[in-house]
């Protein structure tokens, strides 16, 4: 049995530190009514916590970490970095450097601007659009995250979904009386809007892969359905690819489904594991922010470059080759899962898009935010319960995505699946 008295009483000591004992609300793993594990180091696709316990990891830090946990050349480039000193709030070559890889490999980023975090870059892009456009209003779709900006609070996926809370207070009415929402992979709905508001909507913002309520790909069409229809209207069309940049393909999902839009949002694996954000496109667009322009956005860290060095580690050894390795893994998990779910009749849909991997337990078909939130969360917090203790570590809620690194072996899979069928077997038992 896993023995988690380390990390159960580091929590009860966090709690009295820090509000849930913790620094983001879903590592507190409250709606899987599990102790939060603490984690002392990792290395590949495996994790130690601080009682000796060891998982396969498909948290990867929440996703920035595509070639699993230390690798060996992200390490010594942030140490060799470290040791020239930490942040100079001055250019640094490492700026340039990343900057190009991002611009080479994101097919509408022409420049780009360095953040800190994803929630700095889709609010960024926001007043951009909102700027270049001199339009207020924008669209997002129901069950996306995009960070924590207060215009972008309106129904939320990520942990105000697992945690099942209303929209967050503290956002006042007046800076969200301009965010239109309509359901994930409607067309339909984004059109009325259009139609509604013509010449008033600033923007769409859309995860080109929705990895905030699940994992729900766009349904054929979807995405170009929004670029005609953003075109049409003078909007912007902006992808939040702050999860799927570099993980649903080697050109991200704007490649991997050849939809350009106008702004790229990124985060993540463009940061190795470091803090990092960045937003970019198209550049007579990008020549708006200052001081080529006159929309501010600015930071202190910006551009760090610890942070630099490691996403230029992170993107200058990712191959076109791992992305076809992530489908052979994804598939033999897919399948495998299943048979399982056949086997001991447990209804499943997964939904899959490159190294993002969404299992609900629900018959399915899962393609927007109401039919994600129509799963067995129960059985989910039994299941996680079950998997954890036999070393699985998975993200902690039925509405985030698994994900996969190039250090996931075939061998991780099936003990993966191993130690799925074993709880399938315990839950069918009770
Ligand atoms: N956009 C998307 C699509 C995300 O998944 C996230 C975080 N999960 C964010 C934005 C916010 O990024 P950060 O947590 O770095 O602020």
């Amino acid at each position: 049995m896993r023995i988690t008295k380390r990390s159960e009483e580091a929590f009860e000591k966090a709690v009295h530190l820090m509000p849930g004992g913790v620094n983001s609300p879903v590592r507190a793993f409250k709606s899987v009514d599990v102790p939060p594990v603490f984690i002392q180091k990792g290395k590949g696709s495996h994790l130690h916590d601080i009682d000796g316990n060891e998982y396969i990891d498909y948290v990867l830090g929440w996703g920035p970490l595509i070639l699993g946990h230390a690798n060996d050349h992200v390490i010594s480039e942030i140490q060799r970095t470290a040791s020239f000193g930490t942040s100079f709030g001055m250019p640094t070559l490492l700026e340039n450097q990343l900057a190009e890889l991002v611009i080479q490999r994101v097919p509408s980023v022409e420049m780009v601007r360095f953040v800190n975090s994803g929630t700095e870059a889709t609010m960024s892009a926001l007043r951009l659009a909102r700027g270049f456009t001199s339009r207020d209003k924008i669209v997002k779709l129901e069950g996306s995250y995009h960070g924590h900006d207060d215009a972008l609070l309106v129904k939320v996926g990520s942990g105000v979904a697992t945690l099942g809370l209303p929209d967050s207070p503290g956002v006042p009415k007046s800076t969200i009386s301009n965010t239109l929402v309509a359901p994930y992979n409607d067309l339909e709905a984004i059109k009325a809007l259009f139609q509604t508001y013509p010449g008033e909507i600033a923007a769409v913002i859309v995860e080109p892969v929705a990895g905030n309520m699940g994992v729900i790909p766009p349904l054929k069409g979807f995405l170009e359905g929004l670029r005609t229809l953003t075109k049409d209207d003078g909007a912007l069309l902006i992808f939040d690819e702050v999860m799927s940049g570099f993980r649903v393909g080697y050109y991200s999902a704007q490649g991997y489904y050849n939809v350009l839009p106008d702004l790229t949002c990124l985060g993540k694996v463009i940061g190795g594991g470091v803090p990092v954000g960045a937003y970019g496109g198209r550049k007579d667009i990008m020549e708006h922010i200052a001081p080529a322009g006159s929309v501010y956005q600015a930071g202190t860290l910006s551009g760090n470059p610890i942070a630099m060095s490691a996403g230029v580690a992170t993107l200058s050894q990712l191959t076109e080759k791992d992305y076809r390795y992530f489908e052979t893994l994804g598939d033999a998990l897919e399948k495998g899962i299943l048979s399982l779910s056949a086997l001991y009749d447990v209804p499943v849909t997964i939904n899959r898009a490159g190294s993002m991997i969404g299992l609900f337990f629900n018959e399915g078909p899962v393609t927007n935010y109401a039919q994600s939130k129509a799963s067995d969360t129960l059985f989910f917090a039994d299941y996680y319960k079950e998997m954890i203790n036999r070393g699985i570590l998975l993200p902690p809620s039925q509405f985030e995505g698994i994900f996969l690194s190039t250090t996931h072996t075939l061998e991780d899979i099936e003990r993966t699946l191993d130690a799925m069928e074993a709880s399938f077997k315990a839950l069918k038992s009770r």
